[in-house]
């Protein structure tokens, strides 16, 4: 895209430094302008409509309009703009979202504590769980645990978490005490003769090999997501948290359910720790929680861990954690008049419907020539484009595909994501059928414009 004739594209070439975009393409290439939102649909400053089959970045379940949000926005604002909850300190909206976020825990959680992003909510639940430690007299138990190719955020402790190179290599992370073990990708990493339940069976077996190289009495906690989104959505095999959380109690390790993504509906159920069995000790939320109209996450703690927190924070005078904006209460009024949207509209029960239908739709593409693997849950989906499928090798470089196929969705009018060579789908959970079938049509102009690209570039 020029950005010559378009004087808001050079001042945003010349003055912002994009988040997980290539700076110096980008001088070239110059940026998307989005302007406005209409349902699942966004416009930009031509007028081009696109549906956003990313809601987002995963997050924006409510579509781009929810006028109730605005609404709710502009009052809490007129009435208290800003409160904090230092000190003893608590505005109205804040306590009714705990409430209500606890009334929806997919286990008896006790106590909620708010942050403003994903990462700085898995950064929290890192902290609670060394302050936890520390104050059961368990102050070596501290290593975390999670995997190659999940995604749990930037900053220093959850970049560390997140198992993606892009996040570590030159950034000179992780830091000490962040151990990654397997992805549980079976289509990929699986062997030739090994079944799925056989491939859960060795992806705990890694997981245990690890906690005992390591020493059980230095592993605190294993983070994970129910399914990992921006590490190429992936869905656990069979049987896997039923075997990964067996490892985990055998040796005193703590869960971390990441459900910045999957929590409130997008596997089909309120959190994927419900669609995958998961009990987890602390629930990290974000994204959804408040439609992402504005910044509000959140962490849900058990018991044992606040009983825990609270003996230290008596024995040290204060718990020494906590933004300016946790619990800030404008964000949190409209968290929670979306989850109340949520419950009016029964949107998780819609979610898992047209999810179903999303997913039988893409499974269309496996036969593709481009296509290796279809896979999903719920509103998340995504297809792997390889250049053989028989030995399922990638294109080389990853990625130099699926940016093209993600450039060729756009000019169609279809926002999705490519990380690396798989194309991610993650609607808004309000899209209907029809919208879905509008998806599947653009999807399969572009995906078919890339084949005739990759056969002319010689690419296969
Ligand atoms: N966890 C997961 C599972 C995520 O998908 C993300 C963001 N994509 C994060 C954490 C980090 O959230 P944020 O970008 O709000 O810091």
């Amino acid at each position: 895209m020029s950005t010559k004739p378009n004087s808001i594209a050079s001042r945003d070439v010349a003055y912002c430094l994009h988040p997980y975009t290539n700076a110096r393409a980008h001088e070239d290439k110059g940026p998307l302008i989005i302007t406005h939102g209409k349902g699942v649909e966004v416009f930009d400053d031509r007028g081009k409509a696109y549906i956003e089959a990313m809601a987002g970045l995963w997050s924006t379940s409510l579509g781009f309009s929810e006028d109730r949000l605005a609404e709710v926005a502009n009052k809490q604002m007129r009435e208290l703009p800003f409160y904090h909850n230092f000190g003893h300190k608590a505005s109205i909206p804040g306590i009714e979202l705990s409430e209500r976020i606890l009334a929806m825990a997919p286990v008896p959680m006790s106590k909620v504590f708010f942050a403003n992003s994903g990462s700085e909510a898995n950064d929290t639940a890192v902290k609670l769980v060394w302050y936890y430690n520390n104050a059961i007299g368990l102050p070596k138990k501290k290593k975390i645990i999670s995997r190659f190719k999940g995604y749990h955020g930037v900053t220093i402790a959850s970049a560390s978490m997140t198992g993606l190179p892009t996040n570590h290599g030159d950034f000179d992370l992780p830091i000490a005490n962040f151990l990654h073990t397997s992805c549980p990708h079976y289509w990929r990493f699986g062997k030739d003769d090994e079944s799925e339940e056989d491939f859960a069976t060795r992806m705990a077996q890694d997981l245990e090999d690890m906690i005992l190289a390591e020493g059980p009495d230095t592993i605190a906690a294993f983070i994970a997501e129910p399914v990992m989104g921006a590490g190429g959505v992936i869905v656990p095999p069979a049987t896997y948290w039923d075997k990964i959380q067996t490892v985990l109690k055998k040796y005193d390790v703590l869960l971390i359910a990441d459900e910045v993504i999957c929590g409130f509906g997008r596997t089909g159920n309120a959190f994927g720790s419900e669609t995958f069995g998961m009990m987890p000790d602390i629930i990290s939320v974000a994204k959804a929680l408040s439609s992402s109209y504005l910044p509000i996450s959140a962490i849900m703690i058990s018991d044992k861990l606040y009983q825990g927190i609270a003996n230290n924070s008596a024995k040290n005078g204060v718990l020494g954690h906590g933004f300016t904006y946790s619990g800030h209460p404008v964000c949190a009024a409209v968290a929670l008049e979306t989850l109340k949207i949520y419950e009016e509209r029964d949107l998780f029960a819609h979610a898992a419907d047209v999810g179903g239908y999303l997913q039988a739709g893409l499974s269309q593409f496996k036969d593709h020539p481009l296509v290796g693997e279809v896979r999903g849950v719920g509103l998340i989906a995504a297809v792997e484009l390889i250049r053989d499928k028989a030995t399922k090798a990638n294109f080389d470089p990853i990625g130099k595909v699926g940016s093209y196929l993600n450039d060729r969705a756009t000019e169609e009018g279809l926002i999705i994501r490519n990380m690396g060579d798989s194309i991610a789908f993650c609607p808004p959970l309000i899209i209907t059928r029809d919208e879905i079938d509008h998806i599947l049509t653009r999807f399969s102009a572009a995906l078919n414009k890339t084949l005739e690209w990759v056969k002319k570039e010689g690419l296969l």
